[in-house]
């Protein structure tokens, strides 16, 4: 009868409503369990320089009676420390801005070779031990992005490229176009990443070899900023890896404003 059939639509109807129920608790407890993680990741790496620069005080009160040239070390160490946990907040606050999408860039008209060239002059001053090349297929190409900001993505990807391979090793930065992107490449001459590291380098707090990589005084979070930032700007950031090539390229919308809608000024 009709009646039967209509007990049949509702329970029916009934379970695709709590397999929906199901689908958003279990999406918001994987989010939930993100959250945990990255607090508990972060208050790790907070502590970590924290607990130096506690240890490093401590034998400061003994060396500042005895020893002034000791004493002068320490501080020396508890400013890095310190300076660490700075970059490291930095970071953090960046990305806790990026997620909010609170957009915290000042995006205007930049020229993407002459900031390219900037911070291959900036990389040639502070890590002379690397050759690095730098090219460009056009002599200027303007897209609206935040300069700062821009700045920061090679930055990072400069500094990866010096940190994580052996002195000596080449580096080139590369400009070119493709139809809808203005591209910049970043390449290294280094041992490359692995395959099944590859797939994990933009996320927050991951380093391929951490004993190894944490010395290096890296966050673990700059590919995740440059990823954050790179989105931001509507573009994109990919990577391909071998020995003796690792290439870092970023894709940005070449004629488009930041975000896609029209600029505001701030
Ligand atoms: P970190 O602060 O450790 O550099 P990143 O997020 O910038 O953090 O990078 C994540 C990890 O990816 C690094 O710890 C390193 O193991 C690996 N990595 C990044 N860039 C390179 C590179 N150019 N060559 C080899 N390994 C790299």
């Amino acid at each position: 009868t009709g009646g039967g059939l209509e007990v049949e639509e509702l329970r029916t109807a009934f379970n695709v409503m709590l397999a929906h129920i199901d689908e958003s608790l279990a999406a918001r407890s994987a989010a939930e369990q993100r959250l945990r993680q990255f607090v508990a990741d972060a208050s790790h790496e907070l502590r970590t320089p924290l607990t130096s620069i506690r240890g490093y005080a401590d034998l400061f009160a003994y060396a500042a009676a005895n020893e002034p040239a000791e004493r002068d070390r320490l501080m020396g160490r508890m400013r890095e420390e310190a300076g660490r946990m700075s970059a490291l907040l930095d970071d953090l606050l960046l990305l806790a801005r990026l997620d909010a999408t609170e957009t915290p860039l000042r995006p205007e008209r930049v020229d993407l070779v002459e900031l390219a060239m900037a911070a291959a002059e900036g990389f040639h001053a502070g890590r002379p031990e690397h050759p690095l090349s730098f090219d460009s297929q056009v002599d200027s190409l303007r897209l609206d992005a935040d300069p700062m900001r821009l700045r920061q993505v090679l930055d990072n990807l400069l500094t990866n490229a010096a940190v994580h391979t052996e002195p000596g090793t080449a580096v080139a930065l590369r400009v070119r176009t493709e139809p809808d992107w203005a591209v910049v490449e970043v390449a290294d001459a280094g041992p490359g990443i692995s395959e099944q590291a590859q797939a994990r380098v933009f996320d927050r707090f991951y380093r391929v070899d951490d004993s190894r990589t944490r010395g290096s005084g890296g966050t673990g979070l700059g590919l995740s900023v440059v990823h954050s930032l790179v989105a931001a700007h509507g573009g994109t950031v990919s990577l391909t890896s071998r020995p003796g090539d690792t290439v870092f390229t970023v894709r940005l919308p070449s004629a488009s404003l930041v975000g896609g809608s029209p600029q505001v000024d701030s």
